[in-house]
């Protein structure tokens, strides 16, 4: 058995937890880094991964069995994605969720015309809790599903604290409230609103001669962002922000609860905890891609997503050691 062939469009955070991915699994192999900045500025996570610039790919077609898409889901994946299904098989983490249906529309086209397969929207959400979600719900038709997202670094979040007058630096944690968690595990089926599902911490750095209270009153106030939700500011120093606050950790939870008669309720909880979001995503793309390269061999075309993909093509196992070993 040949080693799948993988390729990287795009080195960021997630780029960088696939070269790491690709480590984990001895069936794959990386081809190299594609990048639209000029490959000497590009610092791979290994010396010895290749670096290209992107108008390469098309040349490369035939040493590529799946181009990973790391691209941001604003502005790079609405373009690469829809072109780059049409020389390659791939996958990609697009986590607009609103236009999931818009992207896949883009994206489906292309790549059948092409005898692609393009996995999109897949990672941990949108892909693993989209997965559970509707497991839960089936399994489970008389119920609800809560999504709780956190402990979670959020980069939107944090950048929007940037903004403000006086903040010389800063990041927003995203945490679901417990109180919450302990009503829906309880199987009471609230009915909860974000606002009350999560509460928000800031650590921030202020400006030289910055006032703490004006800083604190423009955060929690701000619409949208914080207004609403149980806000906690604090102030801390540069180094401290340099030394605590770097991990991209996130996580959260998908619980369905629901009866399976009048009085028996049953629960469902996934759960993740993750020390580095981006690697923890790039493993799952990186399984993703076994999927797809096979998928393709079997002659399944187009866009898909992870509902498309049986769970056993994400093995590295064969489906006799499946049955044996973990069924
Ligand atoms: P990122 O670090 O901002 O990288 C996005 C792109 O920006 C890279 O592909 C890279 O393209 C370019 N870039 C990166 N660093 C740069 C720099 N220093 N200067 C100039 N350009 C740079 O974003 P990310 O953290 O990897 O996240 C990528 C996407 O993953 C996000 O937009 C998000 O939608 C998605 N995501 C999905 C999930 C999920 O569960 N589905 C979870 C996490 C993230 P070039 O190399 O071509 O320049």
């Amino acid at each position: 058995n040949e080693n799948i062939r993988i390729a990287i469009a795009g080195h960021g955070n997630l780029g960088r937890g696939v070269e790491a991915a690709i480590g984990n699994n001895p069936d794959m192999r990386l081809v190299g880094v594609y990048s639209r900045r000029a490959p000497d500025q590009i610092k791979p996570r290994h010396a010895e991964t290749p670096v290209y610039a992107m108008e390469q790919l098309p040349e490369d077609t035939d040493k590529i069995d799946v181009l990973i898409l790391c691209g941001g889901s604003k502005e790079d994946l609405p373009r690469q994605g829809p072109e780059l299904a049409a020389l390659f098989n791939t996958v990609d983490s697009f986590d607009t969720h609103a236009r999931i249906p818009e992207y896949f529309a883009e994206v489906d086209p292309v790549a059948r015309a092409n005898n692609r397969t393009a996995l999109v929207a897949t990672g941990w959400d949108p892909g693993l809790f989209s997965l559970n979600r509707a497991l839960g719900e089936a399994l489970l038709p008389d119920g609800a599903t809560y999504t709780f997202w956190g402990d979670g670094l959020s980069q939107g979040h944090s950048d929007a604290l940037r903004r403000v007058a006086g903040v010389a630096g800063a990041v927003q944690y995203t945490r679901p409230a417990q109180e919450a968690i302990s009503q829906v595990l309880a199987g009471e089926r609230p009915e909860l609103t974000a606002q009350k599902m999560h509460k928000r911490e800031c650590f921030v750095v202020l400006e030289d001669g910055a006032d703490a209270e004006e800083v604190r009153t423009a955060i929690v106030t701000m619409p949208h962002y914080f207004d609403g939700y149980d806000t906690t500011v604090n102030f801390i120093s540069a180094e401290e922000l340099a030394r605590d606050h770097q991990a991209m950790v996130h996580g959260g939870f998908v619980i369905r609860s629901g009866n399976t008669s009048p009085d028996t309720t049953q629960v469902m909880e996934y759960g993740l905890k993750l020390g580095s979001n981006p690697e923890f995503t790039a493993s799952v793309l990186v399984a993703c891609a076994r999927a797809v390269h096979r998928m393709n061999a079997l002659g399944q075309v187009g866009a898909k997503t992870i509902y498309d993909v049986p769970l056993g093509l994400l093995s590295r196992r064969s489906p006799e050691e499946l049955r044996a070993q973990l069924l």
